[in-house]
C-alpha cells in the first residue's frame, strides 16, 4: 500500500484589483499591527477582506474568534480551505458594508488592512457601529490616514476628520510602505488606530443623526460660508442662524475652522431650534 499523499495546495486566485487586492507580504508589518491592536486571548476580532489570509491565520493562532468577511469568492473558497483547522474562525463570504453588524459581540475589535477603493465608505459604516466596536487598528491609504486624524484649519481637515475624531479618538501608528504588499499600489498606507467611545460610553443616536446632518451641510461647499453652505444645501436659514448665534458661532466662518467640539454645540443648538 503506498503512502497516503498530503492534500495539494489549492492554487492561488490571482489578485483582482478592482476589489482593491494588495496583498500584505511582510510579516514584521503583521506584527506591528497585532502589536498596535493589544490582543488578548479572549478578544473576538471582526476583519474586513482577509484576502489571502496574512493576517486572519496570525489572529487566529492569538484570539477566541476570528469573523472575517470576504467579497471575493475565490479568495473565500482558497482561504476556506488553508484555515479549515482554525475552528473559531466564522468565514463569511459576502459585502462587509452588508454585513448585520448588530450580531458582532459588544467590545469586539475591528481589524483590517481595507480594499483602498472601499475604505471610506467602510470606515464610515464602521463608525456608526463604535458603541459595538472597542476598537480598530485600519491600514489605509496614508493620505486617508491623514485626513482622519487632521487638525482644524489644515488642508486634509474635512468631513471625515470631523466625524472619525466625534466618535473615536484616532492615532496614526505608522507608515506602511507600498513595497510591503503585492501586487505593489500606488500608493502608501498608514495604519491608523481608533479608540475611545465604546458601549460603555454610549451615546444618543438622535443626536447623532443631528450631528451628522450639520456637518454634511457645513463642508457641503467647503469654499463658502457656514450660512451659505448650509443655506445651499436647502436647510431653513432662521434655524442655522439662531444656532449660530446661540453658539456665538461667526456665520461668515468656513467649516474647515470649526474645532468638532464646535460642531457639537451647534448640532445641540440646532436641535434645540428645531423644537
Ligand atoms: N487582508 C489581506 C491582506 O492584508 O493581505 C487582504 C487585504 S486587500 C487590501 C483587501 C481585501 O478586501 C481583498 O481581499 C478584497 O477582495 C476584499 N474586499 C474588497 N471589497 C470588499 C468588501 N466590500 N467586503 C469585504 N471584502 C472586500
Amino acid at each position: 500500500m503506498s503512502p497516503r499523499q498530503p492534500e495539494p495546495m489549492p492554487s492561488l486566485p490571482r489578485p483582482r484589483k478592482r476589489l482593491g487586492q494588495h496583498f500584505l507580504i511582510d510579516p514584521n508589518i503583521t506584527r506591528k499591527i497585532l502589536k498596535a491592536a493589544a490582543l488578548s486571548p479572549e478578544d473576538v476580532v471582526f476583519e474586513i477582506g482577509p484576502g489571502r489570509g496574512a493576517l486572519t491565520q496570525v489572529l487566529c493562532e492569538r484570539v477566541s474568534k476570528v469573523i472575517a468577511v470576504e467579497l471575493d469568492r475565490h479568495l473565500f473558497d482558497y482561504l476556506s480551505q488553508i484555515c479549515a483547522q482554525h475552528d473559531h474562525l466564522e468565514l463569511l463570504h459576502g459585502d462587509a458594508l452588508d454585513f448585520p453588524y448588530d450580531t458582532l459581540p459588544v467590545g469586539t475589535v475591528v481589524i483590517s488592512n481595507l480594499p483602498y477603493y472601499m475604505a471610506t465608505p467602510l470606515l464610515f459604516r464602521l463608525l456608526q457601529e463604535r458603541d459595538r466596536i472597542d476598537r480598530m487598528v485600519l491600514m489605509l491609504q496614508r493620505e486617508v490616514a491623514e485626513r482622519m486624524i487632521a487638525e482644524p484649519g489644515s488642508r486634509d481637515y474635512g468631513l471625515l476628520s470631523v466625524v472619525t475624531q466625534y466618535q473615536t479618538k484616532p492615532r496614526k501608528a505608522f507608515v506602511v510602505p507600498a513595497s510591503c504588499f503585492r501586487p505593489v499600489p500606488q500608493v502608501d498606507s498608514a495604519v491608523v488606530c481608533l479608540t475611545g467611545r465604546t458601549a460603555r460610553n454610549p451615546t444618543d443616536a438622535r443626536f447623532d443623526d443631528v450631528f451628522m446632518k450639520v456637518v454634511r451641510g457645513a463642508f457641503a461647499h467647503r469654499r463658502k460660508t457656514l450660512i451659505n453652505s448650509c443655506r445651499e444645501e436647502r436647510w431653513e436659514e432662521p434655524v442655522i442662524r439662531r444656532a449660530l448665534e446661540r453658539t456665538r458661532i461667526d456665520p461668515r466662518r468656513r467649516a474647515e475652522t470649526l474645532t468638532v467640539r464646535e460642531f457639537i454645540s451647534l448640532a445641540h443648538a440646532v436641535r434645540t431650534s428645531e423644537n
